[in-house]
């Protein structure tokens, strides 16, 4: 039974249209571009191409993206890359709500040798700009910020922090995995000079991510090896994962509107539906800036893991706002940062829409989850203990 799936901040399906662009470069294609044979040669401007669909969805020129294996191997490299440019400047700053692929990067840093600096964000989910800003310093090599978050879906102005950063003449990295696709961006257009971004997150498949370098930036490859990537990044090509990036992203540029409109249309007909229907819920982070696909909702005095047990008996696939740490269930470092209280932070749902979902879906997900709470609820000691007081008030 095929799922209805509000999860495509965690993966996505990936687009048909790339699984038939991709299978002919496992079968038929399968020469190695750096050969000098025409055969290989074929391969490599099947290559050029992807390159240059993917610089085209984000405003770049083909020369400034290297492939990389994921997300996370594009955020390591460009820290990495900084440090090793500016040897004698040894301050990172970040922010307080970073995926795990900078966030403990950052933390590993910070326990050798690094000062790192993380940014605090206000109960919205929104960054600190003055803190920010009044932590830049003359030793600070790498300023590296998400552009939206994976949980909430909040955008921060990281072109506007891009422009003080880059005056300073400190680097700037963005982990942009979650909007490249759902929101237009222009690299032509602002002085962040990394970016990073992951196929998976955009329909095409895992395993395959970019990093942007823009043109001038002092970089240092963090996989020495061959002459591949322009001596930016060694290793034969993953040569079918990024001809299917290349074809995500040509989807993703035809596509923008329809995630702009409709799908964010199903998504603010789902939150507001939940809200009116449900007591006791509220949406995590920032409504004013936000991704077009996401929604996080605490429902307050349940546990999100039932939740989402309770909605895996439809079928229904979303996440929690918990992460099991050592055999606790914690609320996530995101809401905690954003000091969601304890009883909300437990109960939060993400809710992460794509380009396939269509609205009987989502019609689904507002039948069902009003009753699961009422049910949860009536078994939540919190719950009893809030309805006892409410009454003694009244
Ligand atoms: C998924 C994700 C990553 C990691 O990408 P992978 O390709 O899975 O390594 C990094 N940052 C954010 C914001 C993400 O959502």
């Amino acid at each position: 039974m095929k799922p209805i799936y509000l999860d495509n901040n965690a993966t996505t399906q990936v687009a048909p249209e790339v699984v038939e662009e991709m299978l002919p470069y496992y079968s038929t294609f399968y020469g190695n571009p750096s050969s000098m044979h025409t055969f290989g040669g074929n391969v490599g401007k099947k290559i050029r191409e992807a390159r240059a669909k993917l610089a085209e969805l984000i405003g770049a020129q083909p020369e400034e993206i290297v492939f990389t294996s994921c997300g996370t191997e594009s955020d390591s490299t460009a820290i990495w890359a900084a440090l090793r440019a500016n040897p004698d400047k040894r301050h990172v700053l970040t922010s307080h709500v970073e995926h795990p692929a900078v966030k403990n990067l950052a933390e590993y840093l910070g326990r050798n040798g690094y000062r790192v600096t993380f940014v605090p964000v206000d109960n919205q989910g929104r960054l600190d700009l003055d803190h920010l800003y009044s932590h830049l310093s003359d030793d600070t090599a790498i300023v590296s910020l998400m552009w939206a978050n994976n949980e909430t879906g909040v955008v921060f102005p990281v072109e506007e922090v891009a422009k003080r950063v880059h005056k300073r003449g400190i680097v700037f990295h963005t982990d942009a995995v979650q909007i490249v696709g759902k929101l237009p961006i222009n690299m032509a257009d602002n002085t962040i000079d990394m970016l990073s971004l992951s196929g998976h997150k955009l329909h095409a498949p895992k395993g395959i991510g970019a990093l942007y370098i823009r043109k001038g930036t002092k970089f240092a490859p963090f996989l020495m090896g061959g002459h591949q990537e322009n001596g930016r990044r060694g290793g034969t090509e993953n040569v079918a994962a990024i001809v299917g990036l290349g074809k995500a992203a040509e989807l993703a540029v035809a596509r923008m509107d329809d995630e702009n409109t409709r799908v964010k249309a199903l998504r603010d007909k789902l939150e507001t539906s939940l809200l009116s229907a449900i007591p006791n819920s509220m949406v995590n982070g920032d409504v004013a800036s936000r991704l077009p696909n996401t929604t996080s909702i605490a429902f307050e005095f349940v546990e999100g893991e039932s939740i989402l047990l309770m909605l895996d008996e439809y079928n229904i696939c979303a996440s929690s706002g918990s992460a099991c740490t050592s055999g606790s269930l914690e609320p996530s470092h995101v809401l905690r940062a954003m000091q969601v209280p304890f009883t909300a932070a437990h109960g939060s749902i993400r809710f992460s829409l794509s380009v396939y979902n269509a609205e009987d879906e989502v019609n689904q997900v507002i039948e069902r989850l009003p009753p699961i709470i009422d049910r949860l609820r009536k078994m939540s000691p919190f719950w009893a203990e809030k309805e006892r007081s409410c009454q003694t008030n009244a």
